[in-house]
């Protein structure tokens, strides 16, 4: 019989009835070290108690009212978003796909608007991951995704990976913008090269095209920057974002400059629960603290020791791991064909470490951002006696 609850995921028999910080308990009393964070969504820990406080004291005062009404709490995010950003105006949603949704509309409405309603093709990427709903699936345009659905959302062409010559030859009349993630995340914590995004930059000021970043997941001070586009020294022309910006509270934001923004004039798009004050409340919770003097140094510091620790392991165990790749705090080992990511993941579980899986056979690390160096040390210790499960001679006994 089906379970009550749909069966779309296949689910780790783990249920976690408390966290605090970067570790988390099981119901039966297992601690595990979370280098997971809910798929790089709870950025500042949980239960972190400036966050937890933000969300009851807005919950007892008012927690919807509808985008029919000013909402205090969502005018003041978007104030700070813009102000530490490359934008100009925000609007917010519940989640990533419904981010980069607005994002296409945004694209879409920018060239009809401005005269060529005729460009509504993007430009994205094989290994993209952009959300489930039909939109977003047909810019991620992975097949697997796709089957069964019916016919994709048109107006969307998938290139190689950083190939300048592709995208060049792949611009026609037809195209709107380019979309792509700084640091591809599902698709296997491939992080794209500085050199390509100011590329992409350069081609979209030649045609006329928008560059949308996707940085639902690299967003948020993940990679030591708030935004992982200030590695490139570029900026975009519009923006999504979610996972980390609440903190694990549902919020997602499509940030964009002027020129963009402003077709999108009222009744042009819209969401009932987006930008409610619980959310942004959380919202704001969030930012007081990667906004805070220093914070983000903290993010690279960590990062790079943990980054230290991770390529030990590429030495000491090549038959596991292959390499180390992404960026700052969402990072990933890169196994062996040898060994399995799923295997790899249930090794460090049995460890007392939680990851993700990511494409191209990567271990997803995506740790709250307020880890410390004895917390990375404990991750790359418990990595290190996954990795001695997974070595080939022993790996029959940890399939046990
Ligand atoms: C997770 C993710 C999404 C989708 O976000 P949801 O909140 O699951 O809809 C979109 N883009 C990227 C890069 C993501 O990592």
């Amino acid at each position: 019989m089906i379970p009550a609850l749909m069966p779309t995921y296949n689910r780790a028999n783990l249920a976690f009835e408390r966290g605090e910080g970067a570790r988390l308990w099981t119901d039966d009393g297992r601690r595990f070290l979370d280098f997971g964070a809910g798929i790089a969504t709870s950025s500042i820990g949980h239960a972190n108690p400036h966050l937890t406080k933000a969300i009851a004291d807005q919950a007892g005062r008012v927690m919807h009212v509808s985008n029919l009404y000013r909402i205090p709490e969502a005018e003041k995010l978007a104030a700070r978003h813009v102000a530490a950003s490359f934008a100009d105006s925000v609007f917010f949603g519940n989640s990533g796909a419904e981010a980069n949704e607005g994002m296409i509309k945004a694209v879409r409405k920018y060239h009809a608007e401005t005269g060529h309603p005729e460009r509504y093709e993007i430009l994205c990427f094989e290994g993209a991951f952009h959300g489930r709903t039909l939109g977003t699936l047909a810019a991620t345009g992975n097949e697997k995704y796709l089957a069964g659905f019916g016919p994709p959302l048109e107006g969307f062409q998938h290139l190689p990976f950083d190939n300048m010559n592709a995208l060049r030859s792949a611009i026609s009349g037809k195209t709107a913008g380019i979309m792509i993630e700084p640091v591809q995340g599902e698709g296997g914590v491939r992080p794209c090269p500085d050199r390509f995004l100011q590329d992409i930059r350069a081609v979209c000021d030649e045609y006329g095209l928008l560059m949308a970043l996707d940085e639902v997941q690299s967003g948020m001070g993940r990679t030591g920057k708030l935004w992982a586009y200030e590695w490139a020294g570029i900026e975009p022309d519009v923006m999504s974002a979610a996972k980390g910006i609440a903190g694990g509270f549902p919020l997602g934001a499509v940030l964009a400059k002027e020129k963009v923004a402003q077709y999108l004039k009222p009744g042009t798009h819209g969401s009932t629960y987006g930008g409610n004050p619980l959310a942004c409340a959380a919202g704001n919770a969030v930012l007081d603290v990667v906004l805070a003097p220093g914070f983000l140094d903290g993010v690279a510091r960590v990062s790079a020791h943990l980054w230290r620790g991770l390529e030990g392991l590429v030495t000491k165990h090549p038959s596991v791991v292959e390499g180390v790749r992404g960026r700052g705090l969402l990072c990933g080992l890169k196994l062996t064909p040898a060994v399995s990511n799923g295997d790899m993941q249930a090794a460090a579980v049995a460890e007392g470490l939680l990851t993700v899986a990511a494409g191209m056979n990567v271990l997803r690390l995506a740790p709250p951002l307020i880890i410390t160096e004895a917390d990375a040390d404990e991750a790359v210790e418990l990595l290190d006696r996954a990795c001695r499960r997974m070595t080939p001679s022993n790996a029959k006994v940890a399939a046990k």
